[in-house]
């Protein structure tokens, strides 16, 4: 039970994708609408310019993750073949191969060769998918899943910074989206933190720092290529 509440490492993975991607589509939407209003833009042209960054991140993100994601699932399908095959070819190879790798984990002889022997005999492929190629959970890459997830975490995040350009008169619009993009950022920080179990003051401030440096420098730019007023 202890046990249970102190290790949350294997519970955080799809909700430290879900923050990743809301971050990223916080601070790359804040960015690109406070580098256009530093250039002293209309209105309208800071909107479009914020909902297409939007489409373009969450398009992105659903392109890469789905490669990467597919890419790896092929690495794992061909390495899980190639393992079923030598099983097939030659059965006591492969259990003295696992038992080696047990003892190099710090069994003796013996009982590697015992541990090898149960585990094979209960599921030959699982055992050297899990101990040999290092393959947990053989069912788990979801391609088609993790694009939609990706995209629809950035799309949330990037709506954020949207909002105060709706209602923010204009030369307000860039204190307020910088104000209320770093404290989304805080705030999610924050919450991956606590979920996590790791410092949250500390969490919250990195990510905050990475979010102003990027509008800062978008910040500049606009207002060095800027049309002058
Ligand atoms: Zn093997």
């Amino acid at each position: 039970m202890v046990d249970n509440e102190a290790h949350r490492s294997h519970r955080v993975g799809w909700l430290r994708a879900a923050v990743l991607g809301a971050n990223d589509g916080i601070v790359s939407t804040a960015s690109l609408v406070i580098g256009v209003a530093a250039a002293h833009t209309g209105h309208e042209a800071i909107l479009v310019a914020g909902v297409a960054g939007l489409v373009a991140g969450a398009m992105s993100m659903a392109a890469g993750e789905y490669v990467s994601v597919s890419a790896q699932a092929d690495t794992e399908a061909a390495d899980l073949e190639l393992e079923r095959r030598h099983l097939a070819e030659d059965l006591a190879f492969e259990h003295r191969e696992l038992a080696r790798i047990y003892e190099d984990r710090g069994l003796d002889a013996e009982l590697a060769r015992q541990v090898a022997e149960q585990l094979m005999a209960h599921d030959a492929l699982d055992a050297h998918a899990r101990d040999e190629l290092g393959i947990v959970d053989r069912a788990r890459a979801r391609p088609i899943q993790a694009a939609l997830s990706s995209a629809a975490s950035f799309t949330v995040g990037a709506a954020l910074p949207l909002l105060p350009v709706l209602f923010a008169p204009g030369r307000w619009l860039i204190p307020t989206v910088a104000g209320l993009s770093l404290l989304f950022l805080a705030a999610l920080g924050a919450v991956a933190a606590r979920a996590g179990g790791a410092p949250v003051g500390r969490a919250a401030l990195r990510v905050t720092f990475w979010g102003a440096l990027a509008m800062g420098a978008t910040a500049l730019v606009g207002a060095l290529f800027g049309i002058s007023a």
